[in-house]
């Protein structure tokens, strides 16, 4: 037996709540992992509450992100004592995930913790993290160079936005962050925003093209912010759209894309293939700074976690949380390169 979160559905209805977890709850895999740190994303804030069907099996332990250490291996590729990560691949959606302290995965899904990561580190960064680096590197591989102009990143106060505006400005992109939250300014002035604007702005119906502004975008909030984006993005300029925190539709025309060779790249981190997260993961050991990463970063225990969960679907929950599993966790940073 072990504690985690589970989650439940019958004819109680639908629910989650810390217990003790037996471990065939766990379903199959090579490799077992004990859980050191876990993390809240959007999508385990969808989970938790229930108010997405991304829970496609029950009963499920949520979380799409772990950190921990090999403690049983059938695979060839991972040994006991290994260091380890996870991202995605359905984890926390079909198969239990990391809000617990074991989980069992299949070794093929599991990613080598960068050495200049803790554990808790490589859990602040997490899903959110790795995606938004995801969406810089699109940039990059679309030829978005610093001189360009201005990059937008909208959502800035959330996980994705907080560590995107980190990256582009340590990578020498002027950011101009758009937020629902203007009191958050200095914070994301901190992270290297150059400029900050109201979500206002970009969240109402637009036109079908507006005054070029945007030499790229990293997109977290969808409907009428993305195309708004679009509306405004640079001749040949590219936008990275990676989320849907202000809905999933895309009420857009296709002017940017025929009159001004604007080029929308969709990111999906949960089923990109291993080379992709491997890349992505050396870049954030490079490029994010690690104090920027602390400041953006709020711990938390697991008792904790349904509650935040809710906090951040309601927007209230600023850059990245990060939750404590084993209560001997690693905390610092290792300096190995
Ligand atoms: P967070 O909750 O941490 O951040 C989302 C941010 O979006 C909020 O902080 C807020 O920023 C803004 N926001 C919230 N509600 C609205 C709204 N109604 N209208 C406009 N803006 C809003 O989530 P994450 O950063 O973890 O994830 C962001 C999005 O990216 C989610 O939709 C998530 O599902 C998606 N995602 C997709 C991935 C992929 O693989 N494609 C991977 C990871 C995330 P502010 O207060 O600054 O306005």
């Amino acid at each position: 037996m072990f504690k985690g979160i589970l989650i439940t559905k019958g004819d109680a209805g639908y629910g989650a709540s810390v217990q003790s977890i037996d471990e065939s709850v766990l379903g199959d895999g090579d490799v077992t992992v004990r859980v050191e740190w876990s993390t809240l994303n959007y999508k385990d804030g969808l989970a938790i509450t229930g108010k997405s069907p991304v829970v496609r099996r029950f009963p499920l332990v949520p979380g799409i992100d772990f950190a921990g250490t090999v403690s049983a291996s059938s695979n060839p590729d991972w040994k006991v004592g290994d260091k380890v990560l996870l991202n995605g691949w359905g984890v926390g959606e079909a198969h239990c995930g990391g809000l617990a302290e074991m989980a069992r995965v299949k070794g093929e899904w599991l990613t080598a913790l960068p050495s200049k990561f803790s554990t808790r580190q490589a859990m602040a960064i997490g899903t959110a993290g790795y995606t938004a680096m995801l969406c810089v590197m699109a940039l990059e591989k679309h030829g978005v160079k610093p001189g360009d102009g201005e990059i937008l990143v909208t959502g800035a106060s959330g996980g994705v936005g907080s560590v995107a505006i980190s990256l582009l400005s340590k990578l020498g992109y002027t950011v101009t962050a758009s937020t629902g939250r203007l009191a958050e300014s200095p914070y994301l002035m901190s992270l290297g925003a150059t400029s900050v604007i109201d979500r206002n702005e970009l969240s109402a119906p637009g036109k079908a093209l507006a005054k070029e502004r945007w030499a790229g975008v990293v997109d977290s909030v969808g409907s009428h912010t993305l195309a708004n984006a679009c509306a405004a993005t640079k001749y040949s300029g590219a936008v990275a759209a990676c989320g849907l925190a202000g809905g999933m539709d895309f009420p857009a025309s296709v002017a940017p894309f025929i009159l001004r060779a604007v080029t929308l790249y969709g990111i999906d981190s949960v089923m990109a293939p291993q080379a992709l997260r491997s890349k992505a993961w050396s870049r954030l050991a490079t490029d994010l700074d690690v104090s920027k990463l602390d400041a953006l970063t709020t711990q938390i225990q697991l008792e904790d976690a349904i509650d935040t969960a809710k906090q951040l679907l309601e927007g209230k929950v600023r850059g990245r949380v990060v939750v404590q599993i084993a209560q001997t966790a690693p905390v610092s940073g290792r300096s190995s390169a």
